[in-house]
């Protein structure tokens, strides 16, 4: 799903902030990659392509106001790095996101779209009167490609 300009300029507008060159900037990027998991210096790269006299402090700053305003999501993902992605109001159309899939091995951070914690919110619900309103999964495991290595390595061992 990719947004543009224009509808960039609108949710801007909408959240009561001003339309500058670098938000549009910044929230176009992440709104095109919804899979992908930007560290801010990734998105001033991108930033810097098309935009060559912005300041990396300014892309920061930008980045800093989306997320308060919810536009931009703030993720940990336990690499080190703080990463970013488009907020989940924005991003899809169901109103929510993906999950994390984390490789402890290579790093490597999917998204898993599928979504099957209806039913045990619905459990949570019944049995304790506790109404979820929200969560976030990270998964901790191997990616394809360090799991099948793992794998080789048990056979020949
Ligand atoms: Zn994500
Ligand atoms: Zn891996
Ligand atoms: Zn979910």
């Amino acid at each position: 799903m990719t947004i543009d300009r224009d509808k960039c300029e609108k949710i801007l507008r909408e959240k009561g902030l001003k339309v500058t060159k670098q938000r549009v900037l910044v929230l176009g990027i992440l709104a095109a990659c919804p899979e992908k998991h930007f560290t801010a210096e990734e998105i001033y790269d991108l930033v810097k392509a098309e935009y060559p006299e912005i300041g990396l402090a300014t892309v920061y700053r930008t980045i800093q106001v989306l997320v308060e305003l919810h536009l931009v999501d703030k993720l940990n993902l336990d690499d080190g790095f703080a990463r970013y992605e488009i907020g989940k109001e924005n991003g899809s159309e169901s109103g929510h996101h993906h999950h994390h899939l984390i490789c402890t091995k290579c790093g490597n951070i999917l998204s898993f779209q599928d979504d099957l914690l209806d039913e045990l919110e619905k459990k949570i619900l019944d049995k304790t009167g506790f109404y979820v309103m929200d969560h976030e999964v990270k998964l901790y495991g191997y990616c394809k490609e360090c799991g099948g290595k793992l794998i080789e390595k048990r056979k020949n061992s």
